[in-house]
């Protein structure tokens, strides 16, 4: 054992249950960063929009995430995908995916990204590679992530489902005025101003830009209570937003999670080769059947905690996912825990419980600590930060 790993198993020894419940995070917090280097990571989620991602757990058994580049890929003849960086080891789990299309006169963007410095990156890239700057965006949700950038957007309309443009005028009234400096999001020199959209629409809606149809297809509730795709017939891809994670836990704060895997099955079904999912590489219907399994195997682990009456935390504590445990941001598995029992429970709503996914957070903390397993502890502010969502 050398020096460091002592001083670090004196820090646990000693704390019981009922200590760590009196100290709280604070403690937890000091110690779990001491031993996995969470202090750092957790300074950097606590400045905003990008959350910050734990050293994957490498359980040799089951595949790794792949690491993807941040680019504009053509997908097909003016249409394309910007796809973020991420990978294992990258802070990537928060960082979304837009879309475009070109069109005779203009660009259509499906999503904003999260802030000046993608969102500017985006439409930069945009124009270098078609000569046209944007006349319209969709929001396929209101999280930040897909949403913040719309102030960039200057001259584009901006639609959305009406759930979505409600969520994002009740957050612009307590927007800051100014951007929070975080890396690779915003310097934090640059005004910010949340822009709502400006068009809703319910159902389905069909453009025709250029040659290519765009179909607005409404997939909610699934991901949130407002979730827009697009589908393009012609070329099989799907613009999914959020209904999509590829390799990167699902986030479900917002979610009705029995209705999102009954869209993913729905969609199994649609005639689509690639899917861009709002989060991790871009792939196809495999992929998005492997998401719908991560809340298969999730649902099927808590519903016993929960038949036995075992809290969330604690249940999101013992539970192992497989070949799941290595997808980027594990941390997510308490909220989506705490979602699932909200739905068995009847108690689901469109909101966010951020009190709820705090207290499981706090509960498999103990549990973590009572086992002496300090790095697996979840700074609570990493948890807060996903307040911020995806
Ligand atoms: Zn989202």
């Amino acid at each position: 054992m050398t020096k460091k790993e002592n001083r670090e198993n004196a820090g646990a020894a000693g704390m019981t249950r009922r200590e760590a419940i009196q100290m709280g995070a604070g403690t937890l917090l000091g110690a779990a960063g001491m031993l996995a280097g969470a202090g750092e990571l957790a300074s950097l989620a606590t400045q905003g929009n990008v959350q910050a991602t734990p050293p994957p757990a490498t359980d040799a058994r089951y595949p790794m995430p792949p690491t993807w580049n941040r680019e504009l890929r053509q997908l097909a003849p003016n249409v394309y995908a910007y796809t973020q960086g991420g990978g294992p080891g990258i802070s990537a789990a928060g960082v979304s995916n837009p879309g475009m299309i070109a069109g005779a006169d203009y660009l259509m963007a499906i999503d904003a990204a999260q802030g000046p410095i993608p969102s500017k990156a985006f439409i930069a890239a945009a124009k270098q590679a078609t000569g046209k700057d944007f006349g319209r965006l969709i929001n396929t949700h209101h999280h930040g992530d897909h949403v913040n950038g719309n102030q960039f957007f200057t001259h584009a309309e901006i639609l959305s489902h009406p759930y979505c443009r409600d969520e994002c005028v009740k957050a612009a009234a307590t927007t800051p005025k100014m951007w929070t400096a975080t890396p690779g999001v915003a310097e934090g020199t640059e005004e910010r101003k949340l822009v709502p959209p400006t068009v809703t629409f319910k159902d389905d809606l069909t453009y025709f830009i250029g040659g290519t149809e765009v179909q607005f297809k409404f997939a909610g509730p699934a991901h949130t209570w407002g979730d827009m795709m697009a589908y393009l017939p012609q070329y099989k891809i799907l613009f999914a937003g959020d209904v999509a994670f590829f390799w990167v836990a699902p986030y479900a704060n917002n979610s009705f999670i029995t209705k999102w895997i009954e869209v993913c099955d729905k969609i199994a079904g649609w005639d689509v080769d690639v899917i861009v999912p709002g989060h991790g590489p871009i792939g196809g219907k495999k992929e998005l059947a492997e998401m719908a399994s991560y809340f298969r195997v999730l649902g099927v682990e808590a519903r016993k905690r929960y038949d036995a009456k075992m809290p969330p935390g604690a249940a999101a504590a013992e539970i192992r996912l497989g070949r799941f445990d290595n997808w980027i941001g594990p941390e997510r598995l308490i909220m989506d825990v705490v979602r699932w029992y909200e739905e068995w429970d009847s108690t689901l709503t469109p909101d966010y419980n951020a009190m709820a996914v705090r207290e499981a957070t706090i509960e498999y903390n103990q549990v973590k600590a009572g086992q002496k397993k300090m790095s697996e502890i979840i700074p609570l502010s990493r948890m807060e930060a996903l307040a911020d969502p995806c």
